[in-house]
């Protein structure tokens, strides 16, 4: 850990800024703000940075604590902001799907097409689909089942989408909003990487570290406190709070939770298994009679000469409010829901700002929280420095 200062709680301190949780909304906050002349006071009820980004290194492998996770934008002011704190290297996610005892190529490519349909060229791969569009009629494309057919054609859809997101999400397809899948391109090319943005890396030394950098030494850091069981003393250390928990925990469910879906990773040592056991660094487990989800292997993520072996088992865990909420569940009732809450903060809580994924109930990717942070802190700095 870089941090020298520690804030000290009896100390009484006055913050202009108390931001909740360390993750990259957070840190980004503390960062852009910090620079501009405030001082802020990070809180995270971890003992570590991070967030659902975190990472740790264990023999020589950089494990990724909550699934593989790649940066990937197409805009050059966050990735500018990143690279100062980091290396990025670029690598891109590589994915494929099993099902039925195979590897199918993910995401929605020619590899996959050619594969399932023997199309070489994307012209004909574009035909099919337009077939398959006509013959399921769903032109309309009113749910995920729907989306996933337009996008990729009947059987593609059916080996690499459809178990695994009603495994995800616990729910039909066919009752589920094309939002979940609102980020997968069909690719007519053979290249094989899962995001197709101009900018795409992962962090030399890992997220957790990426964002200590972020946070450095000029700000002050309280972890393994729980702001919500706290809020009270919290919200009189500083004019304002940024707060990335999830907003309707904050709100004591008042009108009951938010539906959030949360997933469970298992270590395992793979190390007998040889120098490697799948090849590459996620397997999407479609299969809806297997438990499993995905299966990570760690050192396939970035290259590294390490010895060992580690695999993460990733299933799916049922959620409570002890648990951390990993993907919002899209849908008109959740929405209507989020609105509750964000009326209900907006009136009693006229100082405090949600952000972050599970603060704005968002599935959003590390640069667009990272984008949405900085957004947010250029208002602020513009109004305060204007007033
Ligand atoms: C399985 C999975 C795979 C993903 N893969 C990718 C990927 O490949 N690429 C990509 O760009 N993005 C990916 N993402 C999304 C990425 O993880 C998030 O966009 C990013 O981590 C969000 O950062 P954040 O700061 O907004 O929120 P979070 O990371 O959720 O940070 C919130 C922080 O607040 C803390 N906190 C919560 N409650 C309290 C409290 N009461 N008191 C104090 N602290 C609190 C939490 O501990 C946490 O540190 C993935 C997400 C998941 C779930």
């Amino acid at each position: 850990m870089p941090f020298s200062k520690l804030y000290i709680e009896n100390k009484m301190a006055k913050y202009d800024f108390l931001i909740v949780g360390a993750g990259f909304f957070g840190a980004t906050c503390a960062r852009k703000l910090t620079d501009a002349g405030f001082k802020c006071l990070i809180v995270e009820k971890e003992n570590t940075v991070g967030g659902l980004a975190a990472t740790e290194e264990k023999d020589g492998i950089m494990i990724h604590k909550y699934g593989e996770h790649v940066l990937h934008t197409d805009d050059d002011v966050t990735w500018n902001f990143l690279s100062q704190y980091d290396t990025i290297i670029n690598v891109n996610k590589y994915v494929k799907c099993f099902n039925g005892n195979k590897y199918y190529s993910f995401p929605l490519n020619m590899n996959l097409f050619n594969e399932v349909y023997g199309t070489i060229y994307p012209k004909d791969a574009r035909e099919l689909i337009k077939k398959d569009i006509s013959e399921y009629g769903v032109e309309y494309k009113r749910n995920l089942e729907e989306e996933g057919i337009y996008k990729a054609g009947f059987k593609p859809y059916m080996l690499t989408m459809k178990g695994y997101y009603e495994k995800l999400f616990q729910e039909e397809a066919k009752n589920l909003s094309i939002a979940e899948i609102r980020d997968l391109n069909t690719q007519f090319n053979y290249s094989s990487g899962y995001y197709q943005e101009y900018y795409v890396g992962v962090p030399l030394n890992g997220y957790s570290t990426m964002i200590e950098n972020i946070i450095g030494n000029d700000i002050d850091i309280l972890l393994g406190k729980d702001y919500i069981t706290l809020k009270d003393r919290f919200n009189k250390l500083a004019d304002y709070v940024i707060c990335t928990c999830p907003i309707d925990k904050f709100c004591s469910y008042i009108y009951g939770p938010l539906p959030w879906r949360t997933l469970k990773y298992e270590l395992k040592d793979f190390t007998n298994e040889g120098e490697n056991f799948l090849g590459i660094g996620t397997v999407r487990i479609v299969d809806p009679n297997n438990a499993l989800i995905e299966m990570i292997e760690h050192k396939s993520i970035v290259p590294t000469e390490a010895e060992k072996n580690y695999i993460s088992y990733v299933t799916v865990d049922k959620w409570n409010a002890d648990k951390i909420g990993m993907f919002a569940v899209n849908s008109e009732e959740s929405e209507a829901l989020l609105d509750k809450y964000i009326a209900f903060v907006n009136e009693n809580f006229p100082n405090i700002i949600f952000g972050g994924r599970q603060g704005l109930y968002r599935n959003i990717s590390i640069c667009e929280s990272v984008k949405l942070a900085s957004d947010l802190c250029n208002d602020i700095i513009t109004t305060m420095h204007s007033s």
